[in-house]
């Protein structure tokens, strides 16, 4: 079952490039999975930006935050890489800009057209690749700020002058 790039923008919002190259990014690594995955293994995804391309992926994929399959590493690139949980192999997966002609660039509308025409090897690198890292632990204890009595997972307090203190609240208290 394929999804259309119109079911997409109905999810993300709007039409635009990003939403374009997310949405042949990603189908382009689910067709390079499918040879080496079983139907129902589960995904997790990689991203290394949080920009509109990231819609189509979890869309596509299913590999969302709300589920812990999807890992964002902030390296602001055009790429992903989708790997199945069991086998651990996955593809990276890297957008290529240098294709796009000139006068197509500066036209919004004629670059989202030519991005869902082009090739996909025009546009998409694909590599095999292994992933070696653990999967991050899953410890969701509940603590809360000693500065503004929200509470918070244990992973994201910093202990400032012996107190525990929020991202928020830490953050403040070191420009204060
Ligand atoms: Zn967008
Ligand atoms: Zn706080």
């Amino acid at each position: 079952m394929e999804i259309k790039y119109e079911d997409l923008i109905a999810f993300h919002g709007h039409s635009c490039p990003g939403l374009a190259i997310g949405y042949r990014m990603t189908n382009a690594a689910l067709r390079f999975l499918s040879q080496e995955r079983a139907e129902d293994e589960e995904l997790v995804a990689i991203i290394e930006n949080n920009a509109c391309g990231v819609d189509a992926l979890q869309f596509i994929t299913g590999c969302t935050f709300g589920k812990g399959n999807l890992i964002f590493k902030d390296y602001g690139k055009h790429a992903f890489t989708l790997y199945s949980r069991q086998s651990r192999k996955g593809v990276r997966v890297v957008f290529d800009p240098i294709k796009i002609p000139e006068d197509i660039a500066k036209d919004r509308d004629r670059l989202i057209e030519w991005l869902l025409s082009v090739a996909e090897k025009e546009i998409v690198s694909l590599k095999k690749t292994d992933i070696m890292e653990p999967e991050p632990a899953q410890i969701r204890r509940s603590i809360k700020c000693d500065f503004c009595a929200e509470s918070m997972m244990d992973t994201r307090a910093e202990k400032i002058s012996g107190k525990l203190a929020c991202i928020p609240c830490a953050k403040k208290l070191r420009e204060s």
